[in-house]
């Protein structure tokens, strides 16, 4: 096991890793930038090096300023957290080759899963239900037209390299088709100087639902359930759970032994999320993440793991602390994303947290890098906390979501804490009934302001 783990990354997901390196006995090294001198996973770890000023490309993004940290340091292993460098494969090999372990999967594991074309034909390869579209990239109007005849309008069209919900069009018609198709291109074109674009067939009532899997590296491999994320704006979850409320056991089975046959084959390493869009009892594999997820907290409260700690021991090269059949549900968790953001237009509001009061009790889990007289600062993700709730049963976790919502306090800055109190009104969500369309329909109705 390794004695000194840094940790590449901020906020709370630091704080995270930091939490499960202490129970194991493990040193933990912050590294931050000059923005962050005062932020609480400095405070919390055991060592802390300051890598660069404010803007991430200088300081949580550079390759350079992390490796060194590492070696000056004598961590012997990386945790990337999420975001940042989690899901680059020249970060990774640079880990590599200066002898440092990288916790996640290999870099080819990475870059397999960080072309879209690329991924889709490998998970269809490894047996993983995929959206029926176009084999690979379209090049020409023509073929684009083809292919909309063949699958039947909609269509989306979406740029390979694609990411964040940029560069891709939905055509609902042939007359469509043309815009659609050079929009696309060109916005690619403009996000990742790549104008390669592929088509799908459109589904048009779907939700999100994630199978979180894991890799021992050896050929060995498990899934624990799925998290349904339909609860989405502009393509951001804001509202997540376990298990889906509408996948039943026989579904999960199914998808999920897919999926953990899936990354047993391919011989992944560690943690990992196959994303689907399922609609009328089909799944539909969109991409996968190579990495931790935001929203792994509702995984763990249903299963009792600690999946921080289980990706530490893989990485040291021990097997899976468990296996497929040990894996047990027990109740229902909710996770909601609290933003630093002004309602009702998600507006970033950074700034001086003049107090603020965790909730606690029974089932309740807050995990935020936030303390009385913090300054946020403007030039990272608004992300500040997640609530965790977990109950016996939904209806349960819900009521127990209202409750510990009522004993958060975050004063001085506008957050998105009231969002959450307006949809526990709302009868979809305690009857569990929407799409990844709900959210966007609902604010645009004014939601929020009600
Ligand atoms: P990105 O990596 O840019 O986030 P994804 O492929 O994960 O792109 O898709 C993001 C979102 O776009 C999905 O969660 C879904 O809301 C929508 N989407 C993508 N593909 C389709 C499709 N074939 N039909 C309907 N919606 C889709």
């Amino acid at each position: 096991m390794f004695d000194k783990i840094l940790i590449a990354n901020r906020g709370e997901i630091a704080l995270r890793v930091i939490r499960a390196c202490r129970e194991m006995g493990i040193a933990s090294v912050a590294v931050h930038s000059t923005a962050d001198a005062d932020a609480m996973h400095v405070r919390m770890a055991d060592e802390t090096i300051c890598i660069g000023p404010a803007p991430s490309t200088d300081s949580y993004l550079s390759v350079a300023a992390i490796i060194s940290a590492c070696e000056v340091s004598g961590a012997q292993a990386i945790h990337p957290g999420y975001g940042f460098l989690s899901e680059n494969a020249r970060f990774v090999q640079a880990v590599e080759d200066h002898g440092l372990t990288f916790i996640g999967p290999s870099a080819a594991h990475i870059s397999e899963m960080g072309d879209k074309i690329t991924a889709k034909e490998t998970a269809k390869a490894l047996g993983i239900p995929v959206v029926p579209g176009s084999e690979g990239g379209v090049a020409t109007l023509e073929e684009a037209k083809i292919i909309g005849a063949e699958f039947g309008y909609p269509v989306i069209i979406k740029a390979t390299a694609g990411g964040g919900g940029r560069g891709m069009k939905v055509a609902k018609s042939e007359a469509e088709m043309e815009r659609a198709f050079q929009t696309a291109r060109a916005e690619s074109k403009a996000a990742f100087g790549n104008d390669e674009v592929y088509i799908e067939k459109y589904l048009q009532k779907p939700r999100h639902i994630e199978v979180q899997v894991f890799g021992d590296g050896q050929g060995g491999g498990v899934h624990l359930g799925e998290r349904d994320c339909s609860l989405q704006r502009r393509h951001q979850k804001v509202f997540e759970e376990a298990p889906g409320p509408s996948i039943s056991a026989e579904e999960r089975a199914e998808i999920g032994s897919i999926c953990a046959n899936a990354i047993a084959r391919m011989g992944y390493s560690g943690a990992g999320t196959i994303e689907f869009l399922y609609e009328d009892g089909g799944f539909y594999f969109i991409e996968m993440n190579t990495r931790l997820q935001v929203e792994h907290p509702v995984t763990e409260a249903i299963f009792g793991q600690d999946l921080v700690r289980e990706q530490i021991r893989v990485a040291a090269g021990m097997p899976l602390s468990f296996r497929q059949e040990d894996l047990e549900i027990n109740g229902h968790a909710i996770e909601v994303r609290i933003n630093a953001e002004k309602l009702p237009n998600f507006s970033p509001s950074p700034g001086r947290i003049s107090q603020y009061h965790a909730p606690g009790g029974l089932g309740v889990r807050m995990d935020s890098a936030l303390y009385d007289g913090y300054r946020i600062p403007p030039y990272y993700d608004s992300l500040i906390g997640k609530l965790i709730v977990h109950g016996r049963d939904r209806t349960e976790a819900l009521a127990r979501l209202n409750r510990a919502l009522g004993e958060l306090i975050v004063d001085g800055v506008d957050t998105t804490i009231p969002l959450f109190g307006a949809l526990l009104q709302e009868p979809d969500i305690h009857s569990g009934n929407y799409t990844i369309h709900w959210l966007e329909k609902w604010l645009e109705a004014g939601g929020v302001d009600r």
